[in-house]
């Protein structure tokens, strides 16, 4: 999935390295973490207590006597700052692993976190648009040499899943293709940087031509073609954005 890694990261409290509040749901938010910790000191936890005195400083001392919001107000701040520190390690990280890659891996994975959101935004979009049954997304959104296809692929396979899980890169530019209105604010959304109608849907063909060659590794996969798929992938986050 094309996710924001940040997105993926969870809260959690940076005393106590807990993820969750007493109720067992997780940590949503900042602020949700900063009422734990509030909380914990309201307690008299002393683990708590001196992480907040660290980061926030002594006045701590004397907000003790507050209530957990005005507690909370005062720690959120430091708990955003440790979660920007963090997202910068792992981005660092990441990018770290990415210059030792090899340019075939490097490509596949690239071209992963383009078809995952892609399909995925494709399917919802076509339901939101006909309907969820068999007989309106699949039938009238997709093409019926791609429904054929599908259903060969499928019959190929083990284990056997539905058809529209056998849809190629280019079959996935061929759907929104046929469906335009239905994308034409996902469209829109990316093709503004450039005012090119064809911009993104030539990219997605492009991106197909990579794929190939990455699945025969006798094909060189060249620098230009990695920045290409990286700059790719966060067009595809884009389009398959919420509207
Ligand atoms: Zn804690």
């Amino acid at each position: 999935m094309a996710t924001s890694r940040s997105e993926s990261l969870d809260w959690r409290c940076p005393a106590c390295n807990i993820g969750t509040n007493s109720e067992g749901v997780a940590f949503s938010s900042a602020r949700a973490v900063s009422l734990h910790i509030a909380g914990k000191i309201k307690t008299g936890d002393s683990t708590h207590r001196q992480w907040a005195v660290g980061r926030v400083g002594d006045n701590i001392q004397t907000l003790r006597y507050e209530t957990i919001n005005t507690l909370a107000a005062e720690i959120e701040p430091s708990i955003i700052e440790a979660r920007q520190i963090i997202e910068e390690l792992i981005l660092r990280s990441i990018e770290e692993r990415d210059a030792n890659e090899e340019p075939n891996v490097l490509a596949y994975r690239y071209i992963r976190n383009i078809e995952v959101p892609l399909h995925k935004c494709i399917r919802q979009t076509l339901v939101d648009g006909y309907g969820a049954n068999e007989d309106e997304w699949w039938v009238k959104g997709i093409p019926l040499a791609i429904r054929r296809d599908c259903a060969n692929r499928k019959e190929e396979s083990t284990p056997r899943e539905e058809p529209y899980h056998y849809t190629y890169l280019i079959d996935l530019k061929t759907i929104i293709e046929k469906n335009r209105t239905l994308f034409e604010n996902r469209l829109r959304t990316v093709n503004k940087q450039t005012n090119h109608q064809r911009e993104f849907l030539d990219g997605i063909g492009k991106c197909n031509d990579i794929r190939n060659r990455v699945m025969h590794t006798m094909h060189e996969i060249s620098d230009d073609d990695l920045s290409f798929l990286k700059q790719f992938c966060s067009l595809v986050k884009q389009f398959s954005e919420d509207l």
